[in-house]
């Protein structure tokens, strides 16, 4: 699974990095990156929650590719 996190879309509400801090991070200019493409397989679950909970929709999640 792959996830992509749009910076240009969030609004910095953090909600992804408390829910996986091994997959989101926090940029210097305030928004939340995403630190890896491919999603560990532990972590898919949380990614995917994560990514209905953002409440801007910067995150989306590709379940086709790997
Ligand atoms: S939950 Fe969404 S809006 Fe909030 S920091 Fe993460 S990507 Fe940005």
């Amino acid at each position: 699974m792959k996830v992509r996190l749009d910076s240009d879309v969030c609004a910095g509400f953090r909600a992804c990095l408390g829910l996986c801090p091994q997959v989101f991070e926090m940029h210097d200019d305030g928004y939340a990156l995403a630190r890896v493409s491919e999603v560990p397989p532990e972590f898919e679950e949380v990614v995917r929650l994560a990514a209905s909970q953002c409440p801007t929709g910067a995150i989306s999640v590709n379940e086709d590719c790997g």
